[in-house]
């Protein structure tokens, strides 16, 4: 079941693409259905921040509920040697526990796989199984289990690890009562379909939210993550850079941002 919510700022592109755009008039944009429940699965915290704040932030204002899963700590994060890196995850739970609160989410599960070192195995997928079984999204999104060599950086190893996990958690482990049967036997916890899963960072992007009257709240969840950014002031020009670029792949009129993200149908 899913709410409808009438002038939903994401719109569905058929043929955008990079270095091609084609401007879309306003009735050759599908509006999509805003769901009930999203769930972002990321590898660390502030993936979420710079892939997908404005959505969320934009989504919660709509009425839809957001919940975050994080895999790692990201213990392994931030410059200081002598820090040690118990205290790291505890300062970056923190973190993002604010940004996700400026951007209407309080709802997080932390998974605590150590940073650096995720891979997509059958005990993340259970866990992430779990995760989906208790929140139970019809949308989720999670991070491209894709390289992308159009920006590295968006790749990081533990990324495209938490992207397979969380693909091979979709379809089929949290919709089949026969996938890891303690969830069930034992927590009780029934199966889940989820109709749909929206990935980061893709190079030909499908789905796109307007996300300009939510991008300060969006540089605000980022600049939460102080351990992260020793220069704050250098993130803006570089979001702002990309959520233009997304916005002229979507369409969008000249001065909006955006975010983009591939859809991949589920149901
Ligand atoms: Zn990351």
């Amino acid at each position: 079941m899913v709410a409808q919510v009438t002038g939903s700022t994401v719109c569905t592109v058929g043929h955008a693409a990079r270095g091609n755009v084609d401007r879309m008039p306003d009735d050759q944009m599908v509006h999509d259905e805003l769901p009930e429940r999203v769930l972002v699965i990321t590898a660390h915290p502030d993936d979420v921040d710079f892939g997908a704040a404005g959505s969320v932030a934009t989504w919660t204002d709509a009425g839809v509920e957001v919940s975050y899963c994080i895999v790692t700590d990201g213990d392994a994060g931030g410059s200081d040697r002598e820090m040690p890196r118990r205290v790291m995850a505890e300062i970056r739970r923190e973190e993002q526990a604010t940004a996700a609160k400026l951007v209407g989410v309080t709802d997080l599960y932390w998974l605590g796989y150590a940073d650096g070192r995720v891979e997509p195995t059958l005990e993340l997928r259970r866990d992430l199984s779990r995760v989906i079984r208790m929140v139970r999204p019809q949308r989720v999104v999670t991070q491209s289990p894709d390289r992308n060599y159009q920006r590295i950086y968006a790749s990081h190893p533990d990324h495209l690890a938490a992207g397979e996990a969380a693909l091979c958690a979709v379809y089929p482990d949290a919709r089949n009562p026969f996938a890891h049967t303690e969830l069930l036997d034992v927590e009780g916890l029934e199966p889940w379909s989820v109709a749909e899963v929206w990935l980061m960072a893709m190079p030909a992007p499908d789905r796109f939210v307007d996300i300009t009257d939510v991008a300060d709240r969006k540089m605000d969840a980022l600049r939460s993550h102080v351990s992260q950014h020793p220069d704050p002031a250098a993130l803006d020009g570089l979001i702002q850079g990309w959520g233009a670029m997304i916005a002229e792949l979507a369409g969008f009129p000249e001065g909006r941002v955006a975010e983009g993200f591939l859809r991949v149908d589920t149901a």
